[in-house]
């Protein structure tokens, strides 16, 4: 067993929330991932974990999670709101069923996901939340118009967070990646989008290891309770735009 404090992440099962579902335990705490691919979480084998089948759009399911989770093992201290999905297109001949999903999974998944911890940790004055938004969050990109505009929210709610809940002793950390190797792009279903984002992938010598990213959000939260890193913005050095 442990002492540390439990940790939540959505998005466990690949990528930069897997990476950092290992990065946690490593240093010793409790984590409960949660995504729709449990045999893939399970395999992970972590001690001290549970893997819970949870669909972001859910409240039931990740309030259920969250509670069975800290009936075992005590308060989340941190949850790391990064499930996620990048279904990049021609906006002119991108289906709409596409933005839906982004819209539902990337906006209301993030904001079920805080509000499954928010008010415990506004309660105990004390607690972290990660959002996860993107590089574009920040400036928009050709073929990722519905994508920015998800990324967009999470940087303005994420804000709009941090000022309310600094009053409660609540860190707000936002998290702006560039390109980061994981299985991201199986979302992108348009041809032509997917080769000009690889070829583009190339030029920079490639995406970053999710495990960078896992280490900056881990070092992040190891600082003291009354300092807040309030965005981390990494991306490939090459990485022009
Ligand atoms: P992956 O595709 O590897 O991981 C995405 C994760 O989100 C998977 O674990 C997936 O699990 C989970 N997920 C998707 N939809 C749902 C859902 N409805 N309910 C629960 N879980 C869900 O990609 P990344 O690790 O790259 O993506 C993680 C986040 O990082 C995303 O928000 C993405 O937008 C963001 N990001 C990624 C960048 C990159 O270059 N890779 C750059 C900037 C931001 P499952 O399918 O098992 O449910």
């Amino acid at each position: 067993m442990t002492n540390k404090p439990l940790v939540a992440i959505t998005g466990a099962s690949s990528g930069i929330g897997e990476a950092t579902a290992r990065a946690f335990s490593t240093a010793g705490h409790p984590v409960l991932m949660m995504a729709r691919r449990i045999e893939k979480m399970q395999a992970m084998g972590l001690p001290n974990s549970m893997c819970r089948k949870v669909d972001v759009l859910s409240r039931d399911e990740i309030n259920a999670a969250v509670a069975d989770a800290e009936a075992a093992y005590g308060p989340v201290d941190m949850m790391f709101a990064n499930a996620g999905v990048a279904r990049l297109a021609d906006i002119g001949r991108q289906p709409p069923q596409e933005w839906d999903e982004m819209i539902d999974i990337n906006t209301k998944g993030v904001m079920n996901t805080v509000k499954s911890v928010m008010n415990g940790m506004m309660e105990r004055k004390t607690g972290t939340v990660v959002m996860m938004s993107s590089i574009a969050g920040r400036k928009v990109y050709p073929d990722h118009t519905v994508y920015c505009g998800t990324k967009y929210f999470v940087h303005a709610v994420s804000e709009s967070l941090r000022e309310y809940l600094s009053d409660y002793n609540v860190r707000v950390l936002v998290l702006s990646p560039g390109v980061i190797e994981t299985e991201v792009l199986s979302g992108v279903l348009d041809e032509e989008t997917l080769a000009n984002y690889k070829e583009n992938k190339v030029k920079m010598g490639g995406g970053i290891g999710a495990d960078i990213v896992a280490g900056l959000i881990l070092n992040a939260y190891q600082l003291p309770q009354n300092a807040l890193v309030q965005e981390i913005c990494i991306t490939p050095t090459r990485q022009k735009f």
